[in-house]
């Protein structure tokens, strides 16, 4: 039996969240083993993203948690401000605590809705033992962010901005063993934590440098990247008038 891969997406609702969601669980259809945890920056559960997975032929389970106000970024703050998603996550982290057992196989990734992930991803992290990482392209400011790998063992990173952070990962470079997240409680996204450092304050309480496992081809090939999807232009919309009962 192949090892399952927990795959949490947070997500929220804007113009492009429907299109991002169908390519992502397009992708997601093509992973064996694949449970797919979508959690809903939201109030309640939304029609959209519901109707959405029970249509979608994938093994999924349907959360939601509202980010607090205080924690919210406004439109006025610079996006590096404040880490989103981080609630939505950690939800995913509670879930899975109350219904899988350290016993269990599994490997779990953070995917958020918009970026582009290769099938042999999936392929590179279900054999992670404690926690895998891998390169992510265009992100940080570089082309590629990377582990530095002497030996088959990482002894750094490669990132435009504070490499000297403990991991200098984005959230799309690294898997974690659910046995090793199961039998460490603690272990959870610090909502308060610098962007840049949320990534650091789960892993810092999981394992040391030298116990990461690189993959993909010790960490010399892209197999995700940290696409941004831009915010469509609606200008003519209000000449039109409303649309009634299309889900876009
Ligand atoms: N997200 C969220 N609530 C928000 C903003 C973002 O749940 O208010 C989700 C989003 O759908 C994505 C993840 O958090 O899956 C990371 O957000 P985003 O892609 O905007 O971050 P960035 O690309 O800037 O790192
Ligand atoms: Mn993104």
């Amino acid at each position: 039996p192949v090892t399952p891969i927990y795959v949490v997406t947070p997500t929220y609702t804007r113009l492009v969240q429907k299109a991002e969601l169908v390519r992502l669980s397009q992708t997601l259809l093509h992973v064996k083993g694949l449970h797919w945890i979508v959690v809903e920056d939201a109030p309640a559960r939304t029609p959209l993203v519901s109707t959405l997975l029970a249509q979608s032929g994938l093994s999924f389970t349907h959360l939601h948690v509202e980010t607090p106000p205080e924690l919210q970024r406004q439109e006025s703050d610079p996006t590096w401000l404040r880490p989103r998603g981080v609630e939505q996550r950690n939800r995913a982290l509670q879930w899975l605590r109350e219904n899988r057992q350290p016993s269990d196989p599994g490997v779990v990734y953070f995917a958020d809705d918009d970026n582009t992930y290769s099938l042999r991803l999936f392929e590179e992290m279900r054999s992670t033992r404690r926690v895998a990482v891998w390169p992510v392209g265009l992100v940080g400011g570089v082309r590629v962010e990377r582990p530095l790998v002497e030996g088959g063992r990482v002894v750094g990173f490669r990132a435009g901005w504070r490499p000297t952070r403990p991991f200098a990962l984005d959230m799309a470079g690294f898997a974690v063993a659910l046995p090793l997240l199961l039998a460490t409680p603690r272990a959870r996204f610090d909502p308060r934590a610098e962007r840049g450092f949320l990534e650091s304050s789960l892993l810092s309480a999981l394992v040391s440098l030298d116990q990461l496992e690189p993959k993909a081809d010790n960490c010399t090939k892209v197999l995700v990247w940290h696409t941004r999807t831009e915010k469509p232009k609606m200008k003519q919309e209000e000449l039109l008038g409303p649309e009634p009962n299309i889900e876009v």
